[in-house]
């Protein structure tokens, strides 16, 4: 008997959870200072919160990136698969994904907000977005649903017929929503922030499509409350990564 049609859920908002870490601003000043202090730096990691400040400040202008790689942080992150794709472009990094070939994939898909923009005007490396028409709002979210829905019911009517789970997914379009937990370290985090962040001022401006900009602007947040002195530093240098 073929199984009850899923209900089709459709959803715009990413989730990043910070599930595990190891990370603080001290991390940084203890490997810094082991250049002059050999293993004495554990010892003064609490000392004079005004050179360490100046310290972190120093490394983050002078790009002196290692002493930024102590500490470890690993996100929960809920996005559509075409997010991952242009995540997983990140290669220093630790990667897990829910598998499309050991369960079956749930009916959750992605489709725009009201207020995404969805005009692009501007040059290739220099895009802008404005805002849509309700017309053009209208057609994306009837174009979407539609090709979501037929796809969900024809990966179904697969599963349904015996066929294997990773010959299904083939008709499952990108928008569907996949979970992963991926663990950087604050180098690598600063890296993908100043890629996939745009932010006014910045040394070198990024263009970063919206959805993966929702996912990293989330992970910044969760980073700056672990290692304050860390990201004031990225921020007042111009968001390059050391
Ligand atoms: C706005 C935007 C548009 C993009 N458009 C495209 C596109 O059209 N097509 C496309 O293919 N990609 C595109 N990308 C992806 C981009 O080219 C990078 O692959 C992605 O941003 C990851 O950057 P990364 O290599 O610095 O990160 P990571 O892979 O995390 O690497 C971090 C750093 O490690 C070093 N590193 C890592 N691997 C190597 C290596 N093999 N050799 C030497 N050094 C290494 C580099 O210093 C690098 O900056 C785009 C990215 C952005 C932000």
């Amino acid at each position: 008997m073929d199984a009850e049609p899923a209900e089709v859920e459709f959803r715009s908002e990413m989730t990043v959870e910070l599930v595990r870490h190891s990370a603080a601003d001290s991390d940084v000043l203890f490997a810094a200072r082991v250049s002059t202090q050999g293993d004495k730096t554990l010892d003064h990691i609490g000392e004079d919160a005004g050179r360490s400040r100046g310290l972190i400040n120093y490394l983050m202008r002078d790009r002196h990136g290692s002493p930024f790689e102590h500490n470890s942080m690993t996100f929960f992150v809920s996005a559509p698969i075409f997010v991952f794709r242009e995540f997983m472009r990140h290669r220093i990094a630790s990667y897990n994904e829910e598998s499309g070939r050991y369960r079956e994939l749930r009916p959750v898909f992605y489709r725009p907000s009201h207020e995404r923009p969805l005009v692009q005007v501007g040059k290739p490396g220099a895009y802008t977005f404005v805002p849509g028409s309700a017309e053009q709002h209208a057609l994306v979210t009837g174009e979407i649903e539609t090709v979501c829905r037929d796809a969900y019911a024809s990966y179904r009517r697969m599963l349904d017929a015996g066929v294997a789970r990773e010959v299904a997914r083939a008709v499952l379009p990108l928008t569907i929503y996949s979970s992963m937990y991926v663990t950087m370290n604050a180098r690598s985090l600063m890296n993908f922030l100043s890629l996939r962040v745009h932010e006014e001022g910045s040394t070198f401006p990024s263009f970063p499509q919206a959805e993966i900009e929702a996912v990293a602007r989330q992970m910044e947040r969760l980073w700056a409350g672990l290692m304050p002195l860390t990201h004031e530093a990225f921020v007042a240098q111009g968001r390059v990564a050391p």
